[in-house]
């Protein structure tokens, strides 16, 4: 089949090496110069299965009150007359109590596990490098108060074949000794024994050369600008350069996806979340986490990445904005300095921000459309990185007419 897969971040890529692999003619559109350069380029670089509960969960409007119109809070809402935004927050809203947040945790879950044999696969086959470790994700506590709810939620994912131990201080310590000089802080963590981190900008840099060495043909600097229908089908893709005709199209645009969609007619209430990071080269290695870390009440991760610390967090509603806010990164700044004290040089750091794909109830988009040749791969929001091997699969089958692996219910487009 002659496939286009619009987009050439992790889901964009990922997709079109496994379409390769099974023999598709493939062609990966960008707008940009090479692949992985929007989101999927320096996140937080946890691979994270276990990271499953939704942000619409019952403790969000508590603590999103907390937060509301302070700039230096992890989550700033900038209250804008736009339709999209409020209607996604009334959806984000609604989800806000137990069973939704459950259901949400078990479909994300299912599918990060799904994802993470399919990662294990892809890596083997592939032998590329991404900096990538098997080491578990450590979580800490600097508050009593934000344990219980954890634990909660860590307990209600163990059945559904999400294993975690509980930690004490000295564990934690023991686990990521660079924590040793600020311990005094911690009050508990926990680690989930399952989650990896990676380079998500190597993988993609390196996947996409694979896809290519097995005829991939990557457009970049190329804009797509609309989708033309007719009937039931997408008949072309168009973008600054000409008109594609497709047998088939796979959406993976990101925050982007919803506009392009929009030409053809398709509603999905994906917004733009941004988020920050800071890349500190390390001096010290020893004053550096050795895998990832996770500050459960700053909301910020701190991941290593061969001599890179990666610090990553914070979620702003500022539509498409992808201009970095000071006060956001220096928050980064001000919990690298403190936590890992003497590791590099901070203040030199490499600021990013950019927009994730979200969905309301924080779960992917996956598959169908009302459009028999076009297909969803979107709106893993915080967790693109996660879930990108068990995504792209899923939707290699069922362009190709097969059931999935992975149960997608509370996944597709059917549940907006
Ligand atoms: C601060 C931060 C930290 C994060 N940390 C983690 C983490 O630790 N673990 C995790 O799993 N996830 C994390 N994420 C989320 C993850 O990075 C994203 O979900 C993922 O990268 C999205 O991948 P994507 O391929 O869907 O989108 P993108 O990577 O954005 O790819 C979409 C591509 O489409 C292209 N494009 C857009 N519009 C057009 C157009 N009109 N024409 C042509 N090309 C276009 C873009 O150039 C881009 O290359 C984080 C995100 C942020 C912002």
């Amino acid at each position: 089949m002659k496939i286009i897969v619009l987009g050439a971040g992790v889901a964009g890529v990922t997709t079109a090496y496994m379409l390769a692999k099974r023999g598709h003619s493939v062609t990966v559109i960008d707008r940009q110069p090479e692949p992985g350069r929007e989101c999927s380029f320096a996140n937080g670089a946890q691979i994270s299965y276990s990271h499953a509960e939704p942000w619409a969960n019952p403790h969000a409007i508590k603590k999103a009150l907390q937060w509301i119109l302070r700039d230096d809070a992890p989550l700033l809402f900038h209250f804008r007359l736009d339709p999209a935004m409020w209607g996604w927050a009334a959806r984000f809203l609604k989800r806000c109590n137990w069973k939704d947040s459950n259901e949400g945790t078990i479909h994300t879950l299912r599918l990060g596990l799904y994802s993470r044999l399919e990662m294990h696969k892809l890596v083997e086959e592939s032998g590329i490098e991404f900096h990538y470790q098997k080491r578990g994700i450590v979580h800490i506590f600097t508050r009593e108060n934000d344990m219980p709810h954890a634990y909660r939620q860590a307990d209600f994912q163990v059945p559904y074949g999400s294993p975690y131990e509980k930690l004490t201080r000295d564990e934690c310590v023991a686990l990521e000794p660079s924590l040793k000089p600020q311990s005094g802080r911690i009050c508990g963590g926990m680690r989930y024994t399952l989650d990896e981190t990676g380079d998500i900008f190597a993988y993609c840099k390196e996947l996409a050369k694979k896809a290519a060495t097995l005829g991939v043909i990557f457009k970049y600097d190329e804009p797509v600008t609309a989708l033309k229908r007719d009937g039931d089908q997408i008949r072309a893709v168009v973008t600054s350069a000409g008109t594609y005709e497709p047998d088939a199209v796979v959406m993976a645009l990101g925050a982007y996806s919803q506009p392009l969609l929009r030409t053809v007619g398709i509603k999905l209430p994906i917004y733009p979340m941004k988020g920050y990071s800071i890349s500190v080269t390390i001096d010290d290695p020893e004053k550096a986490p050795i895998a990832s870390v996770t500050n459960q009440m700053e909301k910020q991760v701190y991941t290593r990445i061969g001599n890179i610390l990666r610090v990553a967090g914070t979620a702003e509603f500022a539509g498409y904005n992808h201009d970095i806010n000071p006060v956001r990164t220096r928050l980064l700044k001000e919990s690298t300095k403190f936590w890992f004290a003497g590791c590099g040089d901070v203040d030199a750091a490499t600021e990013w921000a950019c927009l994730r794909p979200q969905s309301p109830d924080g779960c992917a988009v996956l598959g169908k459309t009302p459009y028999r040749n076009l297909w969803l791969n979107t709106g893993q929001g915080t967790l693109g990185w996660t879930l990108c091997a068990g995504s792209a699969k899923a939707v290699c089958d069922l362009l190709e007419g097969k059931t999935p692996e992975v149960d997608l219910t509370g996944l597709t487009i059917d549940r907006f």
